[in-house]
């Protein structure tokens, strides 16, 4: 994209602001008496604040993902990147986004909480994007488009190619949510951010990385959209048992792709299984660890699984998604138990 300037997109406080300068930003160096931050010199490691912009995690991120470890900001879950598009962006009452819809619930929570209005443009019924029509919703005071691939919770990728046409013709921020990524046969956007320096693109450790209860989210960006969400973020917003974590279970690349090889395969035979019962109409295609499934009455299947123990997630309310229950891929015991279950749905 040519001609963007990501300061005409800034808030003007955020661009004001002097951020809070922690004792941990103000000496580099080596050093072995540590008076600055009022810590307890006891209970090592842990009495010691962490590093604020996570460099060690950073490094070896940058070298699993191929991207620049100065391109990478890391939060608290990838909802923190979510909300710190709108704090750094968005003014409340004024500015705006545009997503699709329906799509990740998160998105619009977070221009609530903001009070930042989202334009949600439908998808086409078989879940595909309409660009003329999520170019068309876009008004000079959109900051930001959300865009969810594979998406939550249809499941379907976005063509590279779509999001590449959106990223020229926006005019404003695009933010890839690439948090089912390692399951999709499409290639990530994060290797097209030399070219597009208005991609803000999202991953996160809680789905293929299975480890969202350690709570950490990437955002991977221009250096000047890092250095913005750095300024905005809490001084310690990653802890250190998250960061240490991190460090240990990025050594585990194996173990990791084999996990995603077994939901990969678990995937297949779930829909395959799912397609043939007479209580699914229709089960969508999928590039995510879920499966959408239409059924013969969402509300009354779901209550029926509630009462075997089976939790899934009922869509039924969702917009274009009448009837339909989202289905994680579990291990091959999981997925007979709601294979079983849904087929006895209904007989007496
Ligand atoms: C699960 C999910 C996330 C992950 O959020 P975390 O805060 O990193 O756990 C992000 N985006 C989408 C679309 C998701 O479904």
């Amino acid at each position: 994209m040519t001609d963007f300037d990501i300061n005409s997109l800034v808030r003007p406080c955020i661009q004001a602001l002097e951020p809070y300068s922690c004792a941990r930003n103000e000496f580099h160096g080596q050093a072995s008496v540590w008076l600055d931050a009022n810590e307890s010199p006891y209970n090592a490691p842990f009495n010691r604040y962490p590093d604020p912009l996570q460099a060690q995690v950073k490094a070896k991120l940058a070298q699993v993902k191929g991207v620049e470890a100065g391109n990478i900001f890391l939060g608290n879950g990838s909802d923190e990147c979510i909300d710190l598009v709108y704090r750094v962006f968005c003014e409340p009452k004024t500015d705006n986004v545009v997503a699709m819809s329906p799509s990740y619930g998160m998105y619009e929570v977070c221009a609530h909480i903001n009070d930042v209005a989202y334009r949600k443009v439908p998808l086409r019924p078989d879940f595909s994007l309409d660009v003329q029509a999520l170019l068309g919703a876009v008004t000079p005071h959109t900051k930001a488009i959300f865009l969810c691939s594979p998406n939550n919770p249809t499941g379907n990728a976005i063509d590279t190619l779509l999001i590449e046409r959106i990223l020229d013709q926006a005019g404003c921020l695009v933010v890839v949510d690439e948090a089912y990524a390692d399951f999709s046969s499409q290639p990530s956007m994060r290797h097209k951010l030399a070219r597009h320096p208005n991609l803000i693109v999202l991953s996160t450790f809680s789905k293929a990385w299975a480890s969202a209860g350690v709570r950490l989210g990437m955002a991977f960006a221009s250096r000047a959209i890092v250095e913005l969400f750095n300024k905005v973020k809490y001084p310690y917003n990653v802890n250190c048992l998250t960061q240490q974590y991190a460090l240990e279970h990025l050594k585990k690349l194996d173990q990791l792709a084999g996990w995603r090889n077994a939901i990969l395969a678990e995937r297949g035979r779930l829909i395959d299984a799912l397609a043939r019962l007479p209580q699914v109409l229709k089960t969508y295609p999928t590039d995510a660890n879920f499966v959408l499934v239409k059924t013969v009455d969402a509300d009354g299947i779901y209550a029926h699984l509630c009462r075997e123990g089976i939790v899934v997630r009922n869509r039924n309310r969702v917009e274009q998604c009448l009837g339909c229950l989202r289905i994680t891929v579990g291990t091959p015991q999981e997925n007979d138990a709601v294979i079983n279950a849904i087929s006895n749905y209904g007989n007496k």
